[in-house]
């Protein structure tokens, strides 16, 4: 009873919304959309459920239905404080402002005009409202924004005086514009199916304690890159669709399957990254000794002291700066806390946050030398080395292991979930 609640709510909802509020054609013609496109329109979507969906107040839970999970949403962010923007559609789109008021329905290729104006209102076209525009494609139609390509439907959300554009798009169909932007589409199937595993989870987990209103996700690395999943890789395709429906948990329960580009021969507690983090098991490191063919496997860098200075002043230190060391190390090298001496005096930090400022490629730091106005590191791997290290995951498919054995590798303890 519970699934065919689930399963049909919105099914009737859409339908008691249509017979409520489909009003007749020549009633929702009265504001024409100005698109290249030649085609005032005129009918209401027949399958939308209009309001932003609040966040998930569940987690997902291992037994929901396939058909659940299929049908799952996810609502990314593509930008923020916009004033003006086009959008492309190759083919049919339907419009319509939140409380379903107005409607349209364009039904041949063209481009959308996107401003923002005063007072917190925004205009698509000629219709100007205060209210999130909604552009739903058509099968088929996709739309171009950025250079890139999206099949979801776009939620144009106005500001105070700018607007944002959120992707409400399908789990599957956004982990084709992931992958491509994690990993190399021409990396080895296994790689890609294991990349594919740890994207899902990931997203999933952050679904679960989202707190946003509007949207799930960012589309850069704040959470992961996404630029659409409307031009799918064929690779990219068969991984997401090999896998699909596969998580990783433990312990029954999602997790964050954080990854990184390369570890420099081994992977890190979670704590060493971020010291309130709680850790688990398959967030607590693991060796790798298949990610040494990658050139991000060692480096040697120089910063300016003066960029250093700048992140050491966030800190309260001023001056120029004295001396800067390793402070803290994991087992496998990685500085967790680096001193800063400065003429002004001295102060330990993080060296997650001072990579992310300084942008040093990893906090596997083996030599550091400040020369004049120029500080020298050397060290090993690039990001913060938790979780899957991608070149090792490379290595690994390339030495003939499969997407689980990777998994199981770089996440200790996990286990491959079925969500159906
Ligand atoms: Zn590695």
């Amino acid at each position: 009873m519970r699934k065919f609640s689930r399963q049909f709510f919105p099914l009737l909802l859409s339908v008691l919304l249509a017979a409520c509020v489909a009003p007749s054609a020549k009633k929702t013609s009265s504001v024409p959309l100005a698109t290249k496109a030649d085609s005032p329109l005129i009918e209401a979507p027949k399958t939308e459920e209009p309001s932003l969906p609040e966040p998930p107040s569940q987690a997902p839970k291992a037994d929901q239905s396939s058909q659940e999970n299929a049908k799952k949403t996810v609502r990314v962010l593509l930008t923020d404080s916009q004033t003006s923007t086009e959008i492309k559609h190759s083919g049919r789109v339907y419009i319509y402002t939140q409380d379903l008021s107005k409607k349209y329905k364009i039904s041949t290729a063209g481009t959308l005009a996107v401003k923002a104006l005063e007072n917190g209102r925004v205009q698509v076209g000629t219709l100007q409202t205060n209210q999130p525009i909604i552009l739903e494609p058509a099968k088929d139609t996709l739309f171009t924004w950025d250079k890139n390509l999206y099949a979801g439907k776009f939620f144009i959300i106005p500001a105070t005086h700018t607007f944002y554009i959120v992707e409400h798009v399908d789990l599957e169909n956004y982990l084709y514009g992931v992958l491509p932007y994690e990993m190399s589409y021409s990396w080895p199937l296994e790689a890609l199916k294991a990349q594919a595993v740890a994207a899902r989870t990931y997203t999933l987990k952050t679904i679960e304690n989202v707190k946003n209103k509007s949207f799930d996700l960012y589309s850069d690395v704040r959470s992961q890159m996404y630029k659409g999943g409307g031009k799918q890789y064929d690779s990219v395709k068969q991984a997401v669709d090999a896998t699909r429906s596969q998580v990783l948990t433990y312990d029954g329960n999602l997790f964050y399957t954080y990854y990184h580009g390369n570890c420099g021969g081994g992977t890190d507690d979670v704590r060493s990254w971020n010291p309130t983090a709680s850790t688990i098991k398959p967030l607590s490191g693991a060796s790798c000794s298949t990610d040494s063919h990658s050139k991000s496997y060692s480096w040697k860098m120089n910063i300016s002291t003066a960029k250093v200075m700048e992140y050491a002043k966030t800190v309260g230190l001023k001056g120029n700066l004295k001396g800067l060391f390793i402070a803290k190390k994991t087992g496998t090298g990685r500085a967790t806390n680096l001193t800063i001496r400065s003429s002004s005096g001295i102060k330990q930090v993080p060296c997650g946050k001072f990579r992310l400022a300084t942008g040093i490629r990893s906090c596997k730091i083996t030599k550091i030398s400040v020369l004049g106005q120029t500080v020298h590191f050397e060290g090993k791997g690039y990001g913060h080395g938790i979780g899957m290290c991608q070149d090792g995951a490379n290595g690994m498919a390339k030495n003939k292991k499969d997407y689980k054995q990777i998994l199981k590798h770089y996440y200790p303890g996990s286990k491959i979930t079925e969500i159906n």
